[in-house]
């Protein structure tokens, strides 16, 4: 289970870290060669390393020309959150259920490490900690593959900009945001759980969408009022949730589908 990542994972993690510090800009085209000689490896880990952030939506992979960053469209980022929405409340929901001592004090060791870079306010690190506290309640909900799936999701959002998001909250209100999630999984809730992962996130989408729409807006994007509006997304942000659709019918009881 744990061996030592490959030299083309460790390629990928400073790729991506690269992408979410800002340091490769999204727009900007970049030679395989140059990044090769950035990060002091040969150009197969590289190459290796951008077929797989290509796949992941993070960059677009121009034969013979090099790697473009893709900047999330604020559609993207609706439909990311929609994804997180469905899937990580119940995984809140089954990380409470599972929790034993370790896992508790896990996840209570990133809710400190949370607070501590909001203390010092220091924005990079506490971004790093939110996403860590996330991931250590996905893997005590013991499915790999969402662990992969919701990683992608998180970076993808991130190409956006990472040091803008806090804008909208201080760092303080980041770190109270996640509090009745802790306390959910400390009392092994899973429908508190489920429930306090559900505002979190869309909340946090809420205010991305808010501050991104205005952003287009400001910037000046000729096809800005061609963007649906931020209250259009908002609700577009919800359109996945089963009870969307136990609310319009009035009830759940559907024939089950092969699917
Ligand atoms: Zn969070």
């Amino acid at each position: 289970m744990t061996r030592p990542p490959t030299l083309t994972e460790q390629v990928l993690a400073q790729l991506r870290a690269a992408v979410l510090s800002g340091e490769l800009e999204p727009g900007r085209r970049y030679s395989a060669t140059g990044l090769a000689e950035r990060f002091g490896v040969s150009r197969t880990p590289v190459r290796e390393a951008l077929l797989e952030l290509e796949r992941s939506g993070m960059a677009r992979i121009d034969k013979n020309r090099g790697v473009t960053v893709v900047p999330s469209s604020l559609e993207e980022i609706v439909n990311c959150y929609q994804l997180r929405l469905v899937l990580e409340a119940p995984a809140a929901a089954r990380a409470a259920a599972n929790a034993d001592e370790d896992a508790v004090a896990e996840v209570e060791a990133k809710f400190q490490a949370m607070q501590e870079a909001a203390d010092a306010e220091d924005i990079e690190t506490l971004l790093r900690a939110d996403r860590d506290f996330h991931s250590a309640l996905v893997a005590v909900a013991e499915n790999q593959r969402l662990v992969k799936v919701l990683e992608d999701l998180r970076n993808l959002v991130l190409t956006t900009g990472i040091a803008t998001v806090p804008a909208s909250r201080t760092c303080q209100e980041l770190v109270e945001d996640h509090r009745d999630i802790l306390e959910a999984v400390q009392s092994g809730d899973p429908q508190a759980a489920a429930a306090a992962m559900r505002r979190h996130v869309h909340n946090t989408a809420v205010l991305l969408i808010r501050r991104e729409a205005a952003e287009r807006q400001r910037s000046g994007d000729p096809a800005a009022h061609q963007f649906p509006g931020a209250q259009e997304l908002e609700a577009k942000l919800l359109s996945f949730e089963l009870t969307s659709f136990t609310t319009a019918t009035g009830a759940a009881e559907t024939e089950p589908q092969p699917g």
